[in-house]
């Protein structure tokens, strides 16, 4: 099995307020059986390039899958984790975690720095911060209301978001505190606008560039950690023509994006990053020699079946089984 983005499971464990019957059972390191509950003999089988119970800590997501692909940015190369899953499904926790259980952003950003410490090279490490809400670009480490950003093309076909703002970073602390007040942010925006952070896709990029002592050439390497928009069907459940919106275009985005992993892991020669926005700004980053990984995030819960069954068929569909 040789993808360029890998794809990883991960369900959680069941909340206090949570009735614990569980739909899906982790087998051995790569499968997940997802219960038939009025049929034992129809259960499913999904297979990835790794699964994860609710015991596995968010230490042992980060040294088994995600570090590998921080390490690359040192050689010049991109990075890309994604995770992807219905709203509660523990997306944010595994991007983000909290400050008790601190997930794969501060993971990566202290691994960054200490890199930086024993390398004693001389990084530029910068950060930038963005949502994509319906389509449109928002900052979010300077937001103005009202203001979306550009995707532009340069005169060597790089694609960039114009206007974006780019924060130098100098320790973990530094950027701990640029990016706890833009989480802020973010949180604003979602008590404004209905739960509008589940509806949006967050995306966190850290640029790395130095220059080689010897032949003065400049490096850059770059890492996306990318917090998606719920993957639930919001069409089921909700009306009024703002929802429909927002659902069609998250719908439609996170479509893409699973084509463009497709496309990416069977080597097809069509690659459709031009379909979204998110997939154009991400097209450097994920084409050529890239590395990238998608977090599947699962609830446990029968409640969640149909969308369990909705986000591994979308996840399964990203690859070849
Ligand atoms: P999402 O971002 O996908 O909507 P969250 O990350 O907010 O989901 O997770 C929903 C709830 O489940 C939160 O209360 C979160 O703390 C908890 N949770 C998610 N994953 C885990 C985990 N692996 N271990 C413990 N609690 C978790
Ligand atoms: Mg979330």
């Amino acid at each position: 099995m040789s993808h360029k983005i890998k794809v990883v499971c991960r369900v959680r464990p069941f909340l206090q307020k949570e009735k614990p019957d569980s739909s899906v059972t982790v087998e051995g390191k790569t499968v997940l059986r997802v219960t038939n509950p009025r049929d034992n003999t129809k259960d499913i089988r999904f297979n990835f390039d790794a699964c994860y119970g609710a015991r596995t800590s968010q230490e042992t997501i980060y040294k088994n899958d995600v570090r590998p692909l921080v390490e690359t940015i040192f050689t010049g190369l991109s990075a890309t984790v994604f995770c992807y899953g219905v709203t509660g499904a523990g997306k944010t926790h595994t991007i983000q975690g909290s400050e008790q259980d601190p997930g794969i952003i501060p993971r990566a950003l202290e691994h960054i720095f200490m890199h930086q410490r024993q390398d004693a090279a001389d990084y530029d490490i910068r950060i930038s911060y963005f949502e994509i809400y319906k389509e449109a670009v928002f900052d979010l480490l300077k937001p103005q209301d009202n203001v979306t950003l550009p995707i532009r093309e340069d005169a060597s076909h790089k694609i960039f978001i114009a206007g974006l703002t780019e924060r130098k970073v100098t320790s973990f602390e530094h950027f701990d505190a640029i990016y706890q007040r833009a989480l802020g942010n973010r949180h604003t925006a979602s008590t404004k606008l209905n739960n509008h952070s589940s509806r949006s896709h967050a995306i966190l990029t850290v640029r790395v560039e130095w220059a080689d002592d010897l032949t003065k050439k400049t490096w850059c390497g770059r890492l996306h950690l990318i917090d998606l928009a719920g993957s639930e069907d919001n069409r089921r459940t909700e009306n009024g023509r703002d929802r429909m919106a927002e659902s069609s275009a998250i719908n439609r985005s996170l479509f893409v994006l699973g084509q463009v992993v497709e496309a990416l892991n069977t080597g097809s020669l069509r690659v459709p990053f031009r379909d979204s926005k998110m997939t154009r700004i991400l097209q450097d980053s994920l084409g050529g020699e890239s590395l990238g990984m998608m977090i599947v995030n699962v609830a446990p819960g029968t409640v969640f079946l149909q969308d369990t069954h909705n986000t591994l068929n979308f996840a399964t569909k990203s690859r070849e089984v």
